[in-house]
């Protein structure tokens, strides 16, 4: 019985503590930072995107199908919208048409800054064009969104990039350091032999050049609405991005007529593999950046979030276990198993000789392609599985959140909107930025757009479109950084 008093009083204390200390769990905003007025031409901008959206530079794995008539008119087209960057900046084509200009600084001791974007987007998928409520290649502004494959992934960014280096050169603006802006051409083909960001990087190594900064796309400003718990703009920068490895695991057998088949086919055997793969899954951790995350978000909240959120350490586990039943969280927890491909006997009376399956990892930074394969040998239980490495790429570096870069998007995106959150999180899928660990140590990927959950995932789907609300504040955000990071 007394037991039960202590324990009680106990937990009555912790109560009262965690009460208390939710009222100081707040974050003390930094109402200092005062940013300078930027010139931004709006319509300018907004004719410019229209226009560019409207040349179909698509890209294909197969570079024999690439038109590539559209991207010779979308280097022309920034040619004549940019004359002033034409003309102060050095122009190369890296590869097939990958653009690198180059602003050179005053103090050639000092390293450059890159800033990056991509010319190519994704074809429409067959089928759906009339989907579209403008068609997909018109640029269509109808006073509200600017519609059209690549309104946000990415010739927004692209031309907005543009945009802003024409009113620097425009003002008489003159960096210290250089600055480069590097135009891929295929980042949407996926492992492209010809990848231009890697051709890129390539040259810039060759030329000798080493970077202080590289910007790309990746993350965006997402509003985020909890009634009275939670109203922030969760401004994530990329400091990495994931892995992704495909390894095929196969199972042999005898052969033969299916009217006398074993008890199990090789089909049969390899369900037990996949079994055994998908039951054990890569351990979950939660990555300091996470940490930052949620204390931040809870620091940014309502009192009864923040009397939930004061004990986030504590309640770690209870995190973790909940995000690793939610594939979009566990995906940001753990390096993620799937299966994805699969065959057995080419005909429905022949036994298997042979089955496999394929598996798709994507792998956490840190977790190496060789650390997969150990994985799948530990977690087999058949040890006469044949295993094949297809193809794969390691995750990234992680980029320090204490350099001058990232902590130069923090300070102008929260001074720009009191409601920014800018937080550290992993990037998904491949961007071109992976591409400059030769040069760079700081690398980030950040678009400086608002944009909801609903507009980010008509990217690469139907309706893209570009809300023409969010774009003055993205030029000037690209002024303020270029200025900020090259004045010394
Ligand atoms: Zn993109």
């Amino acid at each position: 019985m007394k037991i039960l008093w202590i324990i009680l009083g106990l937990l009555g204390l912790f109560i009262v503590i965690t009460l208390i200390r939710a009222i100081f769990f707040k974050e003390k905003k930094n109402g200092n930072v005062k940013l300078e007025p930027e010139k931004v031409n709006l319509e300018k901008y907004c004719k410019d995107l229209s226009d560019a959206i409207q040349i179909k530079t698509i890209s294909n794995y197969d570079r024999e199908l690439v038109d590539w008539n559209e991207f010779d008119k979308f280097h022309a087209f920034l040619e004549e919208r940019f004359p002033l960057v034409h003309k102060t900046m050095s122009k190369t084509v890296v590869g097939d048409a990958s653009l690198v200009f180059e602003w050179k600084g005053s103090d050639e001791s000092l390293d450059g800054i890159a800033m990056l974007a991509h010319q190519d987007v994704v074809p429409i998928t067959a089928g759906t064009e009339n989907d579209w409520e403008h068609e997909p290649f018109s640029g269509y502004n109808d006073g509200e969104f600017i519609w059209g494959r690549g309104a946000m992934d990415m010739k927004n960014h692209l031309i907005a990039v543009m945009e802003c280096m024409e009113e620097l050169i425009a003002e008489g603006y003159q960096p210290k350091r250089s600055v480069f802006i590097c135009l891929g051409h295929n980042e949407e083909v996926v492992a492209a032999p010809d990848n231009g960001a890697k051709q890129i990087a390539a040259y810039l190594k060759d030329k000798g050049v080493h970077l202080e900064a590289v910007l790309d796309e990746g993350g965006a400003i997402l509003p985020v609405k909890l009634g009275k718990l939670l109203d922030i703009n969760l401004t994530g920068v990329g400091i990495a991005e994931k892995g992704s490895v495909n390894y095929k695991v196969s199972v042999n057998a005898k052969g033969g007529h299916s009217s006398q088949p074993p008890k199990h086919t090789a089909v049969g055997k390899l369900a037990d593999v996949i079994k055994d793969i998908e039951n054990h899954q890569f351990k979950a951790t939660m990555p300091d950046y996470l940490k930052q995350l949620i204390k931040r978000v809870g620091m940014n909240a309502g009192y009864p979030l923040r009397v939930v959120l004061v004990n986030a350490p504590i309640l770690r586990p209870l995190i973790l276990a909940i995000m690793k039943r939610i594939p979009a969280a566990a995906s940001l927890v753990r390096t993620c198993t799937a299966v994805t491909m699969a065959e057995g006997s080419p005909q429905f009376n022949i036994l298997p000789q042979k089955a496999s399956v394929t598996i798709n990892f994507r792998t956490m930074p840190g977790v190496t392609i060789k650390d997969v394969e150990n994985h799948i040998r530990d977690s087999v239980k058949n040890k006469d599985i044949e295993l094949e490495f297809l193809t794969g790429k390691e995750s990234s570096i992680l980029s320090p959140t204490d350099s001058k870069a990232f902590k130069t998007i923090k300070e102008l995106s929260e001074a720009q909107n009191s409601k920014n959150l800018v937080t550290p999180f992993l990037v998904m899928g491949a961007t071109d930025a992976y591409n400059y660990e030769p040069v760079c140590e700081n690398i980030y990927r950040f678009a400086p757009f608002v944009a909801d959950t609903k507009l980010l995932l008509c990217t690469h789907g139907t309706n893209e479109r570009i809300p023409i609300s969010c774009c003055e504040d993205a030029i000037a955000f690209f002024k303020r950084y270029i200025r900020r990071m090259t004045k010394d």
